[in-house]
């Protein structure tokens, strides 16, 4: 393993500032000014960037509009065998994360960022967190960075996430094997909201949950496709009854579908 607690594997393409560093220096940690900044303390470093590094926010990635370093929890592990578990007190199946481990990993993934956690919030994606969603994902787009702690097998020792005070979020519902995938899928989330990545801006805008509601259906060419046509509305060119239509559409299904967002939205509206 050539992954160095020092030096962090960064996923962003070489793009210079002007800088009085040496060249090899600043190829090496290349850096965009006020860059949104993602670490990530992993088991698997090779699961990033995955799907981040595709399509919008990986072009992003390349341009240098944010930035993916990994840092490998396996090289802070102890002895020859580089151990980060060890058998749960009290008893039980599985094993738990070592805090001493973790602790280290966290030091070198927050090295030189902002203490202010609202700036750069220390995470531990967990199903026992509070669930992430677009506003939490708006407050994270709205920072200097982030650091994501991946989880395995039965989870972290308390004691270094009370010490770390990490925020624990979870993805749903649901338990995943580790924390990757819900680190990938919260940081696309929170990726495409950064200026710049997304070709059109007003597309976060009126997209689900943006405004409390889901999003109305949407439709492309053929007109008639299988015997069904697209709604006269939307290719009469009545921008506000299009725009009437959709507004319609939109309280329909999330009416119909997440009655809990429809009531938390009258409610709203009522006051
Ligand atoms: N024993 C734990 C589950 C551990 S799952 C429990 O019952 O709460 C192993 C790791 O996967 C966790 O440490 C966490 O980082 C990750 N994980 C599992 N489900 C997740 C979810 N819904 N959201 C975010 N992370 C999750």
């Amino acid at each position: 393993m050539t992954d160095l607690p020092e030096t962090p594997k960064s996923h962003g393409r070489l793009t210079m500032r002007p800088s009085l560093q040496p060249r090899d220096l600043m190829e090496e940690r290349p850096v965009v000014r006020g860059a949104f900044e993602a670490r990530i303390v992993t088991l698997f470093p090779e699961a990033f960037p995955g799907t981040l590094g595709l399509s919008l926010t990986g072009k992003a990635l390349d341009a240098g509009l944010w930035r993916l370093e990994t840092i490998a929890l396996r090289s802070f592990g102890e002895g020859r065998h580089r151990n980060v578990d060890d058998t749960p007190a009290g008893g039980g199946a599985g094993m738990v994360l070592r805090p001493d481990v973790v602790h280290n990993a966290l030091c070198t993934a927050t090295a030189g960022a902002p203490d202010d956690r609202d700036r750069w919030p220390v995470v531990y994606l967990s199903p026992r967190g509070r669930p992430f969603d677009q506003a939490t994902a708006r407050r994270w787009a709205d920072g200097a960075g982030i650091t994501l702690l991946c989880g395995r097998f039965e989870g972290v020792d308390q004691r270094v996430l009370d010490h770390w005070r990490a925020e624990e979020v979870s993805l749903g519902d649901f338990v995943l094997t580790g924390g990757e995938i819900a680190a990938q899928a919260m940081l696309d989330a929170t990726v495409r909201l950064l200026p710049g990545v997304l070709g059109n801006q007003s597309s976060t805008e009126d997209e689900s949950f943006s405004q409390g509601l889901l999003e109305h259906p949407q439709y492309t060419r053929p007109q008639i496709w299988q015997g069904r046509e697209i709604p006269a509305v939307l290719t009469g060119g009545n921008h506000g009854e299009i725009a009437k239509w959709r507004r319609a559409e939109a309280e329909r299904l999330t009416a119909e579908r997440r009655p809990d967002l429809w009531q938390m939205l009258s409610a709203q509206m009522r006051r």
